[in-house]
């Protein structure tokens, strides 16, 4: 998506350890017309899937995931993430190491908000190593619905996460892959 490419190279910031900041138009300050672009081109891809539900994980995914299910006309379900171990009650769950920070986290999302017979789209701001995704996919397994694809804004497609989900069966839509990045040489995207 040309718009978005054009836009990562203006104004995205790398920073050390593989980490892209963005947060001028996506994960802080959020370009809402750059989101309705987003949201068009995520149902573009889609257009010939039923899909229910829309699946993402708090806090980055929820405003592009809300953005977008506006084409597709279907609720949003977010993840919560939990730091504590004791989870109570009728949830499903799975445990998610965060790329940004460091740490597992479980997540969870209430049973009564994942049928079996829901057909989810997953939606999320990044994909690196893919354990956010992987995590998502999960709960949708336990759930018994089923995963039609997943959609990502900016696949860092240096990491192993595209190639991990790609392999395991999941169409994934990535709207900008970046190649590479240095300060060097700057953002290279695949294409
Ligand atoms: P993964 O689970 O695929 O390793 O990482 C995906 C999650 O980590 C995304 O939900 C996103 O919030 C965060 N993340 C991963 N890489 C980056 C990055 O380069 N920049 C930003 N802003 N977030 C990232």
């Amino acid at each position: 998506m040309q718009l978005l490419k054009d836009r990562i190279r203006k104004d995205g910031k790398i920073r050390s350890g593989n980490v892209l900041k963005v947060d001028s138009f996506l994960n802080h300050q959020m370009d809402i017309e750059l989101f309705g672009e987003i949201g068009k081109e995520f149902k573009r891809r889609f257009a010939e899937q039923e899909i229910t539900k829309i699946l993402t994980i708090e806090a980055s995914g929820i405003g592009i995931a809300c953005i977008a299910a506006q084409y597709f006309k279907v609720p949003v379900v977010f993840a919560k993430k939990n730091q504590t171990k004791n989870i109570a009650g009728d949830v499903y769950t799975g445990k998610v190491e965060s790329f940004t920070h460091g740490r597992i986290y479980d997540i969870i999302v209430a049973k009564e908000f994942l049928k079996s017979e829901d057909r989810i789209l997953i939606i999320d701001d990044f994909l690196a190593n893919g354990a956010a995704l992987l995590g998502l996919a999960k709960l949708v397994k336990d759930a018994g619905a089923t995963l039609v694809g997943a959609g990502i804004v900016i696949e860092k497609g240096f990491q192993e996460g595209g190639t991990l989900i790609r392999e395991s069966g999941v169409r994934l839509e990535s709207l900008a892959i970046i190649e590479s990045m240095s300060e060097d040489n700057g953002i290279v995207f695949r294409d």
